[in-house]
Order: structure tokens, then sequence, then C-alpha cells
């Protein structure tokens, strides 16, 4: 393959073609993110900072504009792209204001009277290789922290979402980024995994499937440079019997149904006490049918449809499997069109345990829901999982919730509200959702060089 398409899923036209990179184009590029490198990891804190508000200030002005492109390419509604932007612009700002006190030298005094210091430096060029579900949020959310902390970034996007590729860059360029520092790579998965092990690359971060993670992580590991995995999830969403009902069920259709079911955050499975099953499915499915789809320009849509055909036709298999299992659907599960990305959404109850509805992650709007009799088979099924990223319990009993939350098996557990992204905190997962942690202090000091200075 040579080149890439940009094509809209809500009507299925092909809106751009993109020539992938030659072999030559690639290599200027890598050696031009070495040299920018050279002069970029001097540059002083407070300029650094300036250029990251600018870019928050591109977004936020142009919002619209880039929210469009995100709209048109990958089928998420214009509010919810309007709201990404903005998102972007904040962990911009965010990285802007806090880098240079995150990555401050640690000072120890020892024992013996002496003392050291740790820094925390840049070490080159950093390889993004990135999903289309969030297609900006995902990218600033790596790139604001590894620009502020010195490094270049170079970004390998989903194939189906080179306009936002592009136009990411572009915002780095418009915000007065020198020439280099950030680029966007129009290249295909193979050709990736080809590019690991050239010196100019000294770590790589993936979000997407497992499949990709491995792939990548692996090439990394032989070559000895870092990598960073942010893989699937199939958080669950624990409702204990004194939850407040009709707010954690309203809340829970809208964890299921954001970016229409396509976020690795989003909760996918419902386990819900046995005394309050019908009020909460009762009010979950209400909220869930009660959602307008409409095409994703429109600012009345609250669904438009998935980001690829293909994508659609999968979740389908996973639901069909699941129905010849035993489970039954409540609402939807209905075969998707013959090559067309919209998808009714779904409700599945009576999950079987060997149906792909347990263990697999549902990449889309099909929500599962458990009936359990007690709060330890409520973590016994939340654990029950390959993955671990987020996780979110539902109880007025506070030290409750807080009990629930250490025990189960994800790198995130929201009470009383559903798991979200927060420049402020950590976001990472445990087992197969990956490794390592992005956003943060944390998120800053994953591609540094935390360099020991003993002083004697
Ligand atoms: P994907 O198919 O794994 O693609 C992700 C990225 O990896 C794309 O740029 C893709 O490029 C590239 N890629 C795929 N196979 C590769 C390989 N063998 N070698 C090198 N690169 C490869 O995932 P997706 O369908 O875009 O995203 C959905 C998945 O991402 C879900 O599992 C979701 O849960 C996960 N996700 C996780 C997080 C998190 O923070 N933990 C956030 C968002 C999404 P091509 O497009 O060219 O194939």
């Amino acid at each position: 393959m040579n080149k890439t398409k940009s094509i809209n899923p809500y009507t299925g036209e092909l809106l751009k073609e993109f020539d992938l990179l030659s072999e030559k184009v690639l290599n200027e590029k890598l050696q031009l993110s070495d040299q920018a490198y050279q002069d970029w990891k001097s540059v002083s804190f407070s300029e650094k900072a300036k250029l990251m508000k600018n870019a928050a200030k591109e977004l936020k002005e142009n919002k619209d504009f880039y929210a469009e492109i995100i709209s048109l390419e990958m089928g998420k509604v214009i509010k919810e792209s309007i709201a990404e932007v903005e998102k972007c612009a904040w962990v911009c700002e965010f990285y802007a204001e806090n880098a240079e006190a995150f990555l401050k030298p640690d000072l120890i005094d020892l024992p013996d009277g002496k003392k050291a210091k740790v820094l925390h430096q840049p070490i080159g060029a950093v390889l993004a290789v990135m999903p289309w579900n969030f297609p900006f949020w995902q990218v600033f959310r790596f790139a604001a922290p590894t620009l502020m902390a010195g490094n270049t970034g170079l970004l390998k996007h989903a194939s189906n979402v080179p306009q936002c590729a592009l136009a990411i860059e572009e915002v780095f360029t418009k915000a007065g980024f020198p020439k280099g520092v950030f680029q966007t790579l129009l290249i295909d998965s193979k050709t990736t995994t080809q590019i690991i092990n050239k010196s100019e690359i000294k770590a790589v971060t993936l979000t997407g499937s497992e499949k990709a993670g491995a792939s990548v992580a692996s090439e990394a590991g032989k070559n000895i440079k870092k990598s960073l995995l942010e893989l699937g999830g199939s958080d669950p969403f624990i409702v204990t019997e004194d939850a407040d009902i009709p707010t954690a069920a309203k809340t829970a259709a809208k964890a299921r149904m954001i970016n229409f079911g396509q976020s690795c955050i989003a909760a996918k499975r419902f386990i819900v006490h046995e005394n309050v099953f019908e009020e909460f499915l009762e009010i979950f499915s209400t909220e869930i049918k009660n959602l307008k789809e409409g095409d994703s320009l429109s600012p009345d849509s609250d669904f438009a449809c998935m980001a690829r055909a293909d994508l659609a036709e999968e979740l389908y298999a996973q639901v069909q499997k699941s129905l010849e299992k035993g489970a039954k659907a409540i609402l939807g599960g209905e075969k998707p069109k013959k090559d067309s990305a919209k998808f009714s959404p779904t409700i599945l109850i009576d999950i079987p345990k060997d149906s792909p509805a347990y263990s697999e992650e549902l990449f889309g709007p099909v929500a599962i829901v458990f009936k359990v009799k007690s709060d330890t088979e409520a973590v016994q099924i939340a654990n029950d999982s390959e993955f671990g990223l987020g996780g979110s319990v539902w109880s007025k009993n506070q030290e409750k919730a807080e009990k629930i939350a250490t025990q189960i098996e994800t790198g995130a557990v929201f009470i009383n509200s559903m798991v979200a992204s927060n420049p402020h905190l950590p976001f990472g997962g445990i087992k197969k959702s990956g490794y390592g942690r992005e956003l943060s202090r944390l998120g800053i000091l994953e591609f540094v060089n935390a360099k020991t200075v003993y002083l004697g």
C-alpha cells in the first residue's frame, strides 16, 4: 500500500487520499528529528512553555475547524470533537505551566552526610503510534509532556485519520515550534515496526490494540529501547445496592456511549446488585434509547456511526457469537448493513462465561450488564478479565466504595463518577491494558533520563 485514505464513515465518501512517505523522505525526517533535538534539548522551559501556550491558543481559537476534521474523518459527533480539541488545549497549558517543576532535580541527602541529585534530562526523538478514536487527544497527551521535556516527537497516526495527523503537525508549526521538533510520518504499520531500530528513535509509545502493542514493544525490546503501552480495556462499572441508582444509571449510559462506545476507558461491563438491577436497567436503557442518531457534523446528534465499516462488522460478530452462546439482547442486536459504519446501540444481559462479550473488549456501543448477589461477587467478575485499565464504583458508603476500589485490578478507579482522563491524574493500565503512565508528573517522567549525579 502506498496511499492512505481519508473517508467520511457516516456517508462513505472519500474525502482525500495521501501518498505514504518514500523511504528517502522518511529517513530525511528521522534525521531532521535528531538534528532538531540537538538544539531543542537546551531551549529554556520558559521558551518551550511560550510555544506550548501558543499551541493551546491555536487550538482554542480554531476549535471548530479542527473539530470538523475529526468528525468528518472518524465519525465522532461535532460537540464531542469540539470538547476534544478544548481538552488538547488544556493539556498543552498544563504542561507549559508544570513541566519545569515536574522535572526539577531531586536532591538526596545520604546517611553519610554526602549529597546527590537526580536530573531529568531529555533522551531524543520519541515515536508515537496512535489510534483513531481520540485522534487529537491521544496525540496531544503524548506530545505536550514529551516536547516540554526537551524531546522531539514523531507521529505515526492510524491510517484512517491522515488529515488529523497532518493538522496536528500544523498546530505545532503555527505555534512556532522549530522545524523538526514535531513531525507527522504518513507510513504504514509495517514500516513503523521496521524503523524502531533506527538510531534516531530513542523510545516508542503506542496507544492501540494488544496486537499492535505486542508487535511494537517486542521490536523496541529487541533494540533495547523503552516502550510505553496504552492498550485496550473492558472497564467494570460496579453498582452496589446502596448507590444513587438514577445518577449511576444515567452516568453509566454516558460512560458507555461516549465516542459511540469507542473509548478505551468507556465503562464496558456493568455489574449491578440484584436488589437494584431492574431499576438500574430501566433507567440505563431508556437513556440509551433516547440518544439521537444523526450526521457527525450536526450539533443535535448524540451519535453518528463507528469509525469504519469493518469495525462495525467486527463488533457485530462479537455480539452475534455472544447471542449464539446464550446472551440476551434487551436493546439492539441487529446486524449492520453491508459496508456501513452505522450500528444500533445494544444492551446484552445473561452473559455466558464462554462468550466473546464476557472476555473480549467490545469497542463500540454495546453494553453488557451482569446481575450479582454481593459486592464480593461484583469484585470477582470485575477482576475476571485480561484487561486492567479503569473501573468505576457506585455506593453512598464512601468507606465501602474505597475498599472495593482497592480490590479492583486496574490502573484507576473512580468512585461515584465515570472514568475520565485528566492532565492532573496519572493514566494507564495493568495486565493486558499495558504499562507505563501518561499525564501528571508520572507521564512526563516516562521519557527522560533520570540521571544520578553524586555530589561528593
Ligand atoms: P490499532 O489497530 O492497534 O491501531 C493503533 C495504531 O497502531 C495505529 O496507528 C495502527 O496503524 C498501528 N498499528 C496497528 N498494528 C500495528 C503493527 N503490527 N505494528 C505497528 N503499528 C501497528 O488500534 P485502533 O483500532 O486504532 O484503536 C483501538 C484500540 O486502542 C482499542 O483496543 C482501544 O481500547 C485502544 N485504546 C487504548 C487507549 C488507552 O489509553 N489505553 C486509548 C485509546 C484506544 P494502522 O492504522 O496503520 O494499522
